[in-house]
């Protein structure tokens, strides 16, 4: 496995995967407060670098209902554009304010990633820039250091969904990055080389950098 890595956010617990190591099947649950509401399975960090908030963002209304039946858990769905979020009646101020802003962060990112056919992006870039074509390439939520990865052996390619608000050539370059490692499994000239091709790699690896915090230069 081979991925574009990044700075972890602050507070998260560093994983301790390399480029070469698959990512843990399960994250671990968010650091946050409430304990005793499930969150869904596939659960993205609470602490991400700054990013998913822009004037461009979908928009949603809330409506928060306290149920005195629901025990624990709570939950989300969408209802035309408003997001409807299901509490139990005890659950605090505070906490429902935490599950408000991580359920409409959740809807948010998966509205906005929805926008995108990956599929049909990578089949293009790989035809533009003459790479291989991935056999599935898809959104992954959770992915705490990286921003995509590869796995040449199938060639599988996932993206983090924290890409997804970011603007359409950003995430060309990404995909292409990924492209490059089905052919160059490390970050050699060779590698350099067919990134390349995407002629705002420079500039779209300096955003990225910005996104992460200015510390990471491995993609
Ligand atoms: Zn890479």
């Amino acid at each position: 496995m081979v991925g574009l890595r990044r700075r972890p956010p602050p507070g998260a617990i560093p994983l301790p995967w390399t480029d070469l190591a698959p990512p843990p099947a399960v994250e671990p649950p968010p650091p946050n407060p409430p304990p005793p509401a499930d969150p869904p399975p596939a659960d993205p960090p609470s602490t991400e670098p700054p990013s998913a908030e822009s004037p461009s963002e979908p928009a949603l209304d809330v409506r928060v209902i306290r149920s005195a039946k629901r025990t624990r858990t709570s939950s989300a769905r969408l209802v035309g554009h408003t997001l409807e979020i299901r509490l139990p009646a005890w659950m605090s101020v505070a906490e429902e304010a935490h599950w408000v802003a991580e359920w409409t962060r959740r809807f948010r990112r998966k509205m906005t990633a929805d926008r995108i056919d990956l599929s049909e992006r990578a089949a293009l870039l790989a035809g533009r820039y003459d790479l291989p074509r991935p056999e599935s390439i898809r959104w992954v939520d959770g992915m705490r250091t990286r921003w995509g990865s590869c796995t040449p052996s199938t060639g599988a390619i996932r993206l983090s969904s924290a890409l997804a608000p970011f603007p359409d050539w950003v995430i060309d370059y990404v995909i292409v990055h990924e492209l490059a490692h089905l052919r160059e499994g490390g970050h050699s000239p060779a590698f350099w080389r067919l990134v390349g091709r995407y002629p705002r790699a420079e500039r779209a690896r300096g955003y990225l950098i910005a996104k992460s915090g200015g510390e990471d230069e491995a993609y």
